[in-house]
């Protein structure tokens, strides 16, 4: 299992799993959101162009983000692997996706969706946004944040699930806990 993608809603410790599974595996973790934040803080010519859809909440064009993930998969680190987070966020990037594979004569392993009771992540949004003084981050305003991301994954998760490599994995509980889940889950034979 070296090619993975994780897929999780707010609020379910993603980005923490992302690097403690890509510690465990040996592979490389490329999360696209990072990737444009690093780009933008240098003012690359890439960050420049990124940063007007950023700031407005919006996705970087396909054109943008396909070539900046072609280049990354490229690069000689990923040869023993990598797990991708934030990307595809579009069943057009599905598509483009499995065209970089192809074309680089790989495959993908699996997708791990760490799933949470919509409740329980509320709870913890709403106790992370009161101890860093996050004013704005209320009640609705998280609720709607999730609802966005459902939708947003949903036709992403479809196509996956569709091929078989959709690993559900619970992402409630100690952070050791769900890193064992995610580990035992991408061991078992699809
Ligand atoms: P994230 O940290 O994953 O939420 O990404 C931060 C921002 O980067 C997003 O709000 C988008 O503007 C941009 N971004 C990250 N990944 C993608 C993607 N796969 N497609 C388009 N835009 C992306």
């Amino acid at each position: 299992m070296t090619r993975l993608l994780i897929v999780g809603p707010p609020g379910s410790g993603k980005g923490t799993q992302a690097a403690r599974i890509t510690d465990s595996l040996g592979v490389v973790a490329i999360s696209t959101g990072d990737i444009f934040r690093a780009n933008v803080k240098e003012m690359t010519p890439l960050g420049v162009e990124a940063k007007q859809y950023m700031d407005a909440g919006d996705y970087v064009p396909d054109s943008v983000t396909n070539a900046m993930v072609r280049d990354r998969l490229a690069q000689s680190d990923v040869a023993e692997g990598f797990l991708l987070d934030g990307y595809p966020r579009t069943v057009a990037q599905v598509a483009e996706l499995d065209d970089i594979l192809a074309s680089n004569g790989q495959n993908l392993d699996a997708v791990v969706l760490l799933t949470a009771d919509e409740d329980e992540l509320v709870a913890r949004l709403l106790k992370r946004a009161q101890i860093e003084g996050r004013a704005d981050d209320t009640e609705d305003v998280i609720r709607h944040r999730l609802s966005v991301y459902r939708e947003q994954t949903q036709d992403v998760v479809a196509a996956y699930r569709e091929r078989g490599l959709v690993r559900e994995v619970d992402g409630l509980g100690e952070l050791e806990d769900v890193t064992s889940r995610i580990l035992t889950a991408l061991r078992q034979d699809a």
